[in-house]
């Protein structure tokens, strides 16, 4: 056996795989595959993937690329819980890429990215004070973003509205890479959030967790 197929033998813990409409990034809108990793060791007050904290089972990185290639779909997300707690992720995300898919990571943002195949982008979220965990930011993430990059705030209240702003002029992020603002669903109006961002004339992109909005908030696998 050579080293490449030894690779696909080693194993993930998967919560689950699906299909659904990616709905919160640059790619909001394009049918995706989803692949999400258990465990995660953030706990944000907003967490709707609690369920992935410990759920799930291990299946070999060659299972997962066979369950993938079924959905005949070329954009393929990792998510998690926090998916670069398994170091496997790497191979998997490498194995994706050489196979010519669209390979985005979604991150908490606290775990360093740098060992990311360059090829995946990377949307790396800004953890803001409503969360609990805004400590835990790896700032050191900063100076690895590219273009090809995107970083996420998911904002609580008008709080983490004028952190995010002061962290989006501190570091020039608008000149690295696509930056995301969201609202806590159920916890901060649409229609605030939005407002606000007009009336400072912010160059970042207005998003909401669209999967939300075309099914019932709570249903998993979408
Ligand atoms: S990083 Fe994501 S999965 Fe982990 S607690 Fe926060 S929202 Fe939940």
């Amino acid at each position: 056996m050579n080293s490449a197929s030894d690779a696909l033998q080693n194993t993930l813990k998967i919560n689950e795989i699906f299909y659904s409409i990616q709905g919160e990034s640059t790619f909001a809108g394009r049918p995706c595959i989803f692949v999400r990793l258990t465990y995660c060791n953030l706990r944000c007050t907003y967490c709707d993937t609690e369920y992935a904290f410990h759920e799930g089972e291990e299946r070999t990185l060659q299972q997962i690329m066979q369950e993938i290639k079924e959905y005949a779909c070329d954009l393929v997300e990792i998510t998690g819980g926090e998916p670069l707690i398994q170091k496997n992720v790497y191979p998997l995300m490498t194995n994706l890429a050489d196979a010519g898919y669209t390979v985005l990571l979604e991150t908490g943002g606290h775990l360093n990215i740098a060992q990311v195949d360059p090829r995946v982008r990377r949307i790396v979220d800004i953890k803001c004070p409503s969360s609990g965990e805004s400590d835990k930011v790896h700032w050191d993430n900063i100076a690895l973003l590219t273009d090809l990059d995107e970083v996420k705030f998911v904002i609580g209240d008008r709080e983490d509205y004028e952190w995010a702003k002061a962290i989006l002029e501190k570091y020039n992020l608008n000149e690295r890479c696509p930056v995301l603002f969201a609202p806590v669903f159920g916890q901060l109006k649409n229609k605030h959030l939005a407002e606000w961002i007009l009336e400072d004339r912010l160059n970042v992109r207005f998003q909401l967790q669209m999967h939300k909005y075309i099914w019932p908030p709570e249903q998993r696998g979408v």
